[in-house]
């Protein structure tokens, strides 16, 4: 039977989708070279200007707003403790209900980094959430395979990506028109009773 107490929720990557991505051409991280990555200090946070307005129409809709994050890049000696906790201190501000982050690396085989759900199901146990009605939100075709895997609609925020993923149900350009997608489809939902 279909438990009606359950709530829903919208999961959100972190780096690329909330705040800025940081553009280190070519630089080297645990074995593998990459272009950008996540900030490595609280000066570099920079959290995009429509961000906070976005999660606040994604609240009025009563979806739960779950933060869901790999950082490795502690344990990879590349970001100070402290300067994670400044960065994830402004990002809980942002008005997340909860926020859940792996801290392991590539090569520890926990079952909490993306693409794995870990995640996503920690936070439907905490929470009652009923994950085929929910949404999963990021940057990277690893959210988009976290989000299918447990039946998730999922938004990808990016354009480059969408050639080589066939993981999301929809593609935004940027959090803002995440917020405008997912209310559009919720109004769907409230006309006909369909999760699209
Ligand atoms: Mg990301
Ligand atoms: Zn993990």
């Amino acid at each position: 039977m279909r438990d009606k107490c359950r709530k829903r929720a919208v999961f959100i990557d972190r780096d690329g989708v909330i705040n800025k991505l940081v553009h280190r051409p070519g630089i080297d991280v645990c074995g593998r070279r990459i272009c950008y990555s996540a900030p490595w200090s609280y000066r570099e946070l920079e959290i995009y200007q429509e961000t906070k307005s976005s999660l606040d129409a994604l609240g009025r809709l009563n979806l739960l707003k779950f933060l869901v994050t790999n950082q490795p890049d502690i344990g990879y000696g590349l970001l100070p403790r402290e300067e994670h906790n400044k960065i994830m201190a402004d990002i809980f501000a942002l008005g997340f209900d909860d926020i859940f982050i792996c801290f392991h690396g590539r090569h520890e085989n926990c079952n909490c980094k993306k693409p794995k759900p870990g995640m996503l199901i920690e936070a439907a146990r905490k929470w009652n959430i009923d994950l085929g009605n929910s949404y999963m939100v990021g940057d990277s075709v690893s959210d988009m395979e976290a989000g299918k895997s447990v039946g998730c609609k999922t938004l990808l925020v990016s354009d480059s990506l969408k050639t080589i993923c066939n993981k999301y149900d929809f593609v935004a350009k940027n959090i803002l028109e995440v917020a405008r997608i997912i209310e559009k489809n919720e109004r769907r939902k409230r006309n006909d009773g369909n999760f699209y």
